[in-house]
């Protein structure tokens, strides 16, 4: 057996392990979703139907928890709602506390499903199978592919996380190093997380920042969420992207600056560098090139989308959609907005 590797997070809740699928909760209440895994797992089914059932079960987010399992092809679904927290290869961070469920597809190295003030795990620590007090876990997937679940036909909301334009079917590599990212001011929480000074919790761990200090210190800026474009893909918000036709062709592209995002455009309403994404400090911002068409801006529940003025950066809320031609982009963070 080559199964992964399950080590509980000490804290308060509970976890639940049942095969390949996992929970972790908020102890009052949870009876029902922990009878849930249990049931999905006793069906064969996969981290797909588990999902599924708990949004299903908690559609408005009555309990705080996070839920995943794998799917087929490598991949996991998570479900989180409340103050669940799913992190998966660091790439992919989904909170509450409105229910959200997401499905990252392709290999993935390492799932996270944790509550508020989880810990670090103790080494040794291990969770084969049931149910145990603690606030999170952590599933280390080993690197020789499971044996594949059953295919399903059933439409949903896939991602693909790709470090670039060309679809890549393994992870991208880590980081080089922190050295190269942006330093920013920051605030550090309880547990030592680097966080944007706004924000009420802490963006790795989930506590909340009102017990530090706010004493801003310089750090590498970490990313600042993902942007999902309409045809699923996902970039993670770490760095300038150049959006357009032929965005290869801009200097900052080309010196390393931005990193070149190419849309497919068969309705000609998209430039060849239509727009940039830029980060700054610990905002994502809208820069018009100068297209053809313009650039406009949706924020999240808006009716109208006004255009993005001429050579003026707009900051770009989290949820808020970004519309050139026909085609958009939506800029996602578990960042409070
Ligand atoms: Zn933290």
């Amino acid at each position: 057996m080559n199964g992964p590797v399950v080590q509980p997070l000490p804290g308060a809740g509970l976890v639940v392990r049942a095969g390949r699928l996992f929970a972790a909760c908020e102890a009052a209440g949870s009876g029902e979703l922990l009878a849930l895994v249990a049931r999905v797992a006793a069906d064969g089914g996969d981290g797909e139907d588990l999902t599924r059932h708990a949004a299903g079960l908690l559609p408005g987010g009555e309990l705080s928890c996070a839920v995943g399992g794998p799917v087929a092809g490598g991949g996991v679904a998570v479900f989180v709602c409340g103050l669940g927290v799913a992190e998966v290869d660091d790439w992919v961070r989904l909170t509450g506390p409105e229910p959200m469920r997401r499905v990252v597809a392709g290999r993935v190295g390492t799932m996270r499903l944790a509550l508020p003030g989880a810990g670090t795990p103790h080494p040794l620590a291990r969770l084969d199978a049931g149910v145990v007090a603690a606030a999170g876990l952590t599933v280390h997937y080993p690197e020789t592919p499971q044996a594949p679940a059953p295919a399903s036909h059933e439409p949903f909301q896939s991602v693909l996380l790709l470090p670039g334009h060309a679809p890549a079917p393994q992870p991208p590599p880590a980081e080089p190093a922190a050295a190269t990212q942006p330093l920013v001011e920051g605030v550090d929480c309880k547990n030592g997380h680097f966080n944007d000074p706004a924000v009420r919790y802490c963006q790795q761990c989930g506590i909340a920042m009102l017990q530090v200090t706010h004493v801003t210190r310089l750090g590498p800026r970490p990313p600042l969420g993902v942007l999902l474009l309409d045809n699923g893909m996902t970039l993670r918000a770490d760095a300038d992207y150049v959006v357009g036709r032929e965005p290869d062709r801009d200097p900052d592209v080309a010196a390393g600056r931005a990193r070149p995002l190419r849309i497919a455009d068969s309705h000609g309403g998209i430039s060849r560098r239509h727009l940039r994404i830029r980060l700054s400090g610990w905002t994502v911002q809208v820069l018009d090139l100068g297209s053809a068409n313009g650039t406009f801006v949706q924020e999240p529940g808006a009716q109208e989308a006004p255009p993005v003025p001429a050579g003026q950066p707009v900051t770009v809320r989290p949820g808020s959609k970004v519309i050139f031609g026909r085609r958009w982009l939506r800029y996602e963070s578990h960042r409070n907005p």
